[in-house]
């Protein structure tokens, strides 16, 4: 639509760490307590109180800092971010600034047409979070929960180097996945341990970056694309009627699908920030690094290359189940109890008919009915020619409404594959017979109505008569 206008995008993304306790407190950080029933004293910043470092966060921010190649920082402070705000109660918040435990880091992720993007992590900070304020259930006021205040986050910044919306859904997805893998968050965007703030800005080609605008708070990836879209079209509109743009932080309404100013953009010194005197810096020493690296899961694109070398599989099959890490490991299994099963035939059953089903259910791989021991049981007979592919989607179904094994379906409808080529003889000879004036047609030249015949023969089988057999008896016969 402008070809000559380009949108350069920077993503923040706040994400809860799933420690058992605060970041400075002994306090639960369970979600969906009652509220204000996990805030202590030190959550709430009372007199008197002094905050003590909760060392499994910082463990989860350097296996994050590891899994992203970034510098890990041997010495980071924690620094006071001043301002007021109702679920604050200490009017100050504890993070990290100037030196934060992650920095220069490298996120890759696959772009529409199959090609790797980087984009550099410019660094993740540890930090606390805030309450919350509640106004669905009082009139005249709000309500504040405090239980969120100081539940571990880490702030992943990335650089200005995104340039799409699409890009920008795809660098998510993978950082969403990535500290799934890491198991450091349980990256639930409903109740919010995974926070998007888009910076987003528009220039001419070549020149340099415009002024931003942050869309704050985004919580799905659809909405994020959406977003990012009808921010650049604004900007742009805005330029091209001769306005300028105002670094400012604005709110993306889903119902309108539109984003409107919230508030000017505050500068860094708004905040005063300065090192927070009632925590010493953060040292951490080689041996304690190599620890963690050692815990390293193996990461995604690692274990989606070794899908295609191991399994023969395609990019994109590696790719799609390596997702998730609870995907991968049912994939594995399934190959594991399908008895030497080919590895594609297994992986188009698990992203096929397994994810098509699951999809349409509404139901994540680790809900599903069909465990890798049942689906493992039906792809060995698919493999082993007892039954055809096509008769495997009729004992899916019925994998997916009972608990029955594969066998036990098989052999209570009676759905083996007919491989006898006598019976399937019977069937071609009973079919061209009821079809004579079929034959006549196919004989003159009408090669079309081969698949006419197939098809008739895979009916009156009830679609168990093997399929090949079917074919080379028909051509056999009609030749
Ligand atoms: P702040 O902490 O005030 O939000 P930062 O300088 O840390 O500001 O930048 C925050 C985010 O904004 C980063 O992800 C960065 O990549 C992004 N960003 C900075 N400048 C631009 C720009 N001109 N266009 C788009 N994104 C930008
Ligand atoms: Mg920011």
């Amino acid at each position: 639509m402008h070809p000559e206008w380009e949108s350069v995008i920077g993503l923040e993304v706040h994400i809860q760490l799933n420690t058992v306790s605060k970041l400075f407190s002994g306090a639960k950080t369970a979600y969906g307590a009652e509220p204000n029933t996990q805030a202590c004293a030190i959550d709430l910043g009372l007199p008197g109180v002094l905050p003590v470092l909760n060392e499994a966060a910082i463990e989860m921010a350097v296996k994050f800092g590891l899994a992203v190649e970034a510098t890990i920082a041997k010495r980071s402070v924690f620094a006071r971010k001043n301002y007021f705000y109702p679920d604050l109660p200490k009017g100050y918040q504890i993070s990290q600034y100037e030196l934060p435990i992650v920095y220069k880091g490298i996120l890759s992720f696959p772009l529409e047409d199959g090609l790797i993007k980087e984009v550099g992590i410019t660094r993740a900070h540890l930090e606390e979070d805030a309450g919350k304020s509640l106004h669905e259930d009082f009139h005249g006021f709000s309500g504040i929960d405090l239980n969120r205040a100081g539940i571990p986050l880490i702030e992943v910044v990335s650089e200005p180097e995104i340039s799409s919306s699409k890009e920008a859904v795809s660098y998510l997805k993978t950082l969403h996945a990535l500290i799934r893998y890491l198991e450091i968050s349980d990256g639930n965007m409903q109740e919010g341990s995974f926070r998007v703030d888009a910076n987003v800005s528009v220039r001419k080609k070549g020149d340099k970056l415009g002024t931003r605008t942050e869309i704050k708070n985004v919580n799905s990836f659809k909405f994020v694309e959406k977003a990012i879209d009808y921010e650049i079209v604004r900007q742009i509109d805005v330029l091209e009627s001769g306005g300028t743009i105002k670094q400012e932080t604005r709110l993306y309404d889903p119902a309108k699908n539109e984003t409107r100013s919230m508030r000017t953009k505050e500068e860094a010194n708004d905040y005063r920030y300065f090192p927070d005197p009632d925590l010493l810096p953060v040292i951490l020493n080689d041996e304690f690094i190599d620890k963690i690296k050692a815990t390293l899961p193996e990461l995604p694109p690692a274990k989606a290359k070794r899908f295609m070398t191991d399994y023969s599989l395609s990019a994109y099959d590696a790719k799609v189940l390596t997702m998730t890490r609870e995907l991968a490991d049912y994939f594995e299994s399934t190959i594991k109890q399908s008895g030497g099963s080919d590895p594609k035939l297994v992986a188009n059953w698990v992203t096929g008919e397994l994810l098509g089903a699951l999809n349409r259910a509404g139901l994540d791989i680790t809900e599903s009915p069909i465990d890798p021991i049942r689906l493992g049981g039906l792809i060995k007979r698919i493999q082993d020619n007892t039954i055809s592919g096509k008769i495997g989607k009729t004992v899916f179904e019925a994998l997916w409404e009972t608990s029955h094994t594969a066998d036990e379906v098989i052999e209570k409808q009676g759905l083996k594959q007919i491989t006898d080529s006598g019976a399937i003889e019977g069937i071609v000879d009973e079919v061209l017979k009821a079809n004579p004036d079929q034959v006549a047609a196919f004989k003159s030249g009408k090669d079309k109505l081969f698949g006419f015949f197939v098809g008739q023969v895979m009916k009156v089988s009830g679609g168990k008569a093997n399929p090949d057999q079917v074919n080379a008896l028909l051509k056999k016969r009609l030749s």
